[in-house]
Parts: structure tokens; C-alpha cells; sequence
């Protein structure tokens, strides 16, 4: 398994793993099988999603931000329930299969961690399966 750490900037962000995780298929060496994004955290994602045009993570960040606003009247007393809450809809692993030595992405995908509750030190678990 190989681990990725990295450092958030701002509460919310989403940063473009995919070259880190292609590295780590390319070192482990495997030509069919299953590449699974881990993120062993409670307020942050692991999510595939368009890499190409940057308005997507910005109409993203936005809608969501509607969706489930920072500050309201939850029941958690940390004051990032709203983080808790973006980690579930997300989910904190994502599959990707790899066939032929690569990850098996679209055209337009590429694999991001959301941070929802930053700046903060995070680590990304990528375990390549050899089928
Ligand atoms: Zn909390």
C-alpha cells in the first residue's frame, strides 16, 4: 500500500490526486486488477469527477456549500458538522479499475481528494489489487 500525504490550504478544497496515484499503479506493477483511493479521515472524500474544466469543482463547492451550510444549528458541538456531513455524501474510498498497467479513467475524469474541514496535514491510502 502506498500513502500519500498532503496539506490542505483552505476549509474547502478539492486537490487532483490522479498523478500521484498513477505513480502508485506504475510501482506496484500490476497489469489487471483493482486500484482502491482510501482516505482514513471523517470530515474529508476521495471522489472522481471532471479534471478539465475547473468551473466544475467551483460550481461544486458552491452548491454544496448551499446544500449544507457551515455554522447552522447542528447537533455536533466540533462545529464541523457540515464537514461530517459533505465526508458521508462523498464517501471516503473510491475504486478504479486499472487494466493494461493504467487506471482505467474517462477522457475527462480525474481522481480528487475533497477537503471539507481544512487547511490540515491528510493522508490518501492507494492499494493496488492484482486480479
Ligand atoms: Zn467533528
Amino acid at each position: 500500500m502506498k500513502q500519500l500525504t498532503l496539506s490542505t490550504a483552505s476549509r474547502n478544497e478539492y486537490v487532483d490526486i490522479t498523478a500521484q496515484v498513477r505513480a502508485a499503479v506504475k510501482e506496484a506493477h500490476i497489469e489487471e486488477g483493482l486500484c482502491v483511493i482510501y482516505c482514513p479521515h471523517t470530515t474529508a472524500a476521495i471522489t472522481v469527477n471532471e479534471n478539465a474544466d475547473p468551473s466544475v469543482f467551483r460550481d461544486i463547492r458552491e452548491h454544496l456549500g448551499a446544500l449544507v451550510p457551515e455554522g447552522k444549528n447542528y447537533a455536533h458541538a466540533e462545529g464541523n458538522a457540515d464537514a461530517h456531513i459533505k465526508s458521508a455524501l462523498f464517501g471516503c474510498a473510491q475504486p478504479v479499475p486499472v487494466t493494461k498497467g493504467a487506471l482505467a479513467l474517462g477522457t475527462w475524469q480525474g481522481i480528487f481528494f475533497c477537503e471539507f474541514d481544512g487547511p490540515r496535514k491528510r493522508n490518501v491510502y492507494v492499494q493496488c489489487i492484482k486480479q
